[in-house]
């Protein structure tokens, strides 16, 4: 093959691959709506259970982003319209508490770090359930409809 006609052929086989990748990319890392799932939360610090903030409702209709949200309800709502999508990053349990501005992670969990000692002054840490079962997935455990998941500090 001559080199002006090689030219063009590697280019358009360069395209092909990288559009391929992408295109699957995407596909794997969102998901696509419409979607409303909830997963029911149950919150705890030091032995106190605790509430997501609370909004005013004749202000607003939801606390947090139209995708990851509660109503004053205790629950995680995901909700993506049709046409809409979310990265599967943002579909998790560290997705929805960074919408509402909660810190959540294995370290963290509301104004507590682990090592913080409670007010019998034991040291507490950050555990987190699933369906009553201890998981070590924390932000990373992806929403899943009918779910309840448990966060203590203690
Ligand atoms: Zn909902």
């Amino acid at each position: 093959m001559e080199k002006t006609k090689l030219i063009p052929v590697l280019a358009l086989v360069a395209i092909v691959v990288v559009a391929g990748c992408t295109g699957k990319g995407n596909e794997q890392g969102r998901l696509y709506g419409p979607l409303h799932w909830h997963v029911q939360l149950e919150l705890e610090t030091c032995g106190v259970a605790q509430g997501l903030p609370s909004f005013d409702p004749n202000r607003q209709e939801f606390y947090g982003t139209p995708h990851l949200h509660h109503h004053n309800d205790n629950k995680i709502h995901l909700e993506v319209p049709p046409g809409e999508s979310i990265l599967n990053s943002d579909a998790t349990l560290g997705g929805f508490f960074r919408a509402i501005n909660m810190p959540f992670s294995s370290e963290t969990f509301m104004n507590y770090k682990n090592g913080d000692k409670c007010s019998n002054g034991a040291a507490g840490m950050v555990h987190f359930f699933v369906n009553g079962v201890e998981n070590s997935e924390f932000g990373a455990h992806p929403i899943i409809d009918g779910e309840r998941a448990k966060i203590v500090f203690g």
